[in-house]
């Protein structure tokens, strides 16, 4: 199966399905990565300005991501609305030269305004062609309806943990949603809603079958 995975800020998906491209990858599936922004301007002062991208090419060493299947663009953070038409036309592009079966990206329901950008344009591009997925990020949402589940073992929740402890530029400004507290706290909380020990939730836009 080929799966598209959609990141509005690089660390986006890692936290929202990490443990799902874990899952896929040990299940022998491939995987396309698109990230639309490096958020230079998120950065903690003194820090390189290419740090959220070198940290993002890490988690895609860590993961044995061939670096063609990797694609990363710097839009400026919270402005992604100002470039619309270049994203859509970018995962039209992404589309025809890659014909995914599944695309996971942000949901509509994000109300982070760069990651409603993406959410929209990625339904926009895919509607008719792939089945649409949509991760979790809970402190971004008022609502998310868990419609999907990914069922995890505690090994992939752990290198869900690990892959994210490259991003070293958000543990220094303490995001509270990088700590394995949190990671476990809500893999638990989604296994239980699906009989197993944790898993990953999920928005479903579009099934086809
Ligand atoms: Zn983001």
């Amino acid at each position: 199966m080929k799966v598209l995975v959609l990141s509005p800020h690089t660390d986006d998906a890692e936290l929202g399905c990490g443990g799902t491209i874990i899952k896929l990858l040990e299940e022998g599936h491939e995987i396309f990565w698109v990230t639309f922004s490096t958020a230079e301007d998120s950065l903690p002062e003194g820090l390189p300005k290419d740090t959220l991208k070198v940290e993002f090419l890490n988690v895609t060493r860590d993961l044995d991501l061939r670096t063609e299947n990797c694609k990363v663009f710097d839009f400026k953070v919270r402005n992604l609305h100002q470039y619309r038409q270049d994203i859509l036309e970018d995962l039209i592009k992404t589309r025809n030269q890659y014909n995914p079966d599944i695309v996971i990206g942000p949901s509509l329901n994000d109300l982070h305004q760069d990651h409603q950008v993406v959410a929209h344009e990625m339904v926009r591009a895919f509607k008719t062609t792939s089945s649409v997925i949509c991760y979790e990020l809970p402190w971004n949402h008022v609502t998310f309806n868990t419609q999907c589940f990914n069922k995890l073992n505690e090994h992939q929740v752990e290198r869900k943990c690990k892959i994210l402890t490259n991003y070293r530029s958000q543990f220094i400004k303490g995001k509270p949603y990088f700590s394995k507290e949190f990671i476990y706290g809500l893999a638990k909380t989604r296994g239980i809603q699906c009989s197993s020990e944790y898993a990953e939730a999920f928005e479903v836009v579009r099934w086809m079958v």
